[in-house]
């Protein structure tokens, strides 16, 4: 059987906003949602020639070049677990070997994906940061393509296995921002796991394709409305 690879979009050697410390993240090929505000819409496609087929040996030997700067590998994408076989294997080498696993292994996910993949790599996963587009489903649709039933269902495993690290929201002003859809997501978070950390991400239209670049960025004020808001409901721990 042949031995699973990665496709790979691009490599940060080193990288202060993917998870906690400074980590080597691998940026995959591929992603099974679509969105407007994506700013790599590049990583979109399953299948171009802009991708690297690498070998889980090669990206260890990437690996190995930064470990003496780094805290831990970030698996992020287009959507990382399209190629979950690839970082079980990943994962389960730097697990099992002592000039690797004290790394910290991390997946940033937009949560598209079923049980049986989060159990396959979850023993060898320390975290997995979540984005929630927007809790309302129809809006998710418009927004992504895609339905977010997964991606909650997604939110709530990940919390009771105890796997989840962070959920991200990506705020849009008029968009996916009215006080009554953050009211509505605040409780569900809170329903979830009132401990739950939370990242708040501005919108800004660098790299976003047509549709999206006429929608206005946030700001430093926004997000501070956001995290009050979020605050005055219960939800406290928000990065
Ligand atoms: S889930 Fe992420 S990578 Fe995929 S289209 Fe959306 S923003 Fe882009």
């Amino acid at each position: 059987m042949k031995a699973p690879h990665f496709s790979v979009a691009d490599i940060i050697p080193f990288s202060w906003v993917d998870g906690p410390g400074n980590r080597f993240v691998l940026f995959l090929q591929g992603c099974n949602f679509n969105c407007l505000a994506c700013h790599n819409p590049q990583t979109i496609p399953v299948m171009t020639p802009r991708s690297t087929d690498m070998s889980v040996t090669e990206v260890i030997d990437r690996i190995r070049l930064s470990t003496p700067f780094i805290s831990g590998v970030t698996i992020s994408g287009g959507e990382a677990t399209l190629q979950h076989e690839a970082i079980l294997s990943l994962f389960s080498q730097i697990k099992n070997d002592p000039s690797l696993n004290h790394l910290t292994t991390f997946i940033d996910s937009n949560g598209n994906a079923d049980h049986d993949i989060w159990d396959s790599i979850a023993s060898v996963t320390d975290g997995v940061m979540l984005d929630l587009k927007v809790l309302d489903d129809a809006l998710h649709h418009e927004l992504t393509g895609g339905s977010n039933k997964s991606v909650l269902d997604s939110i709530s495993y990940l919390n009771k296995i105890g796997k989840l690290f962070e959920v991200r929201l990506l705020l849009v002003p008029g968009i996916n921002d009215s006080d009554e859809l953050l009211i509505r997501t605040s409780n569900y978070l809170v329903s979830i796991n009132p401990a739950l950390r939370i990242k708040l991400n501005a919108f800004k239209r660098h790299g976003v394709r047509a549709s999206a670049r006429q929608w206005p960025e946030a700001n430093e004020s926004h997000i501070e409305k956001y995290r009050k808001l979020l605050s005055s409901h219960g939800v406290h721990n928000v990065a």
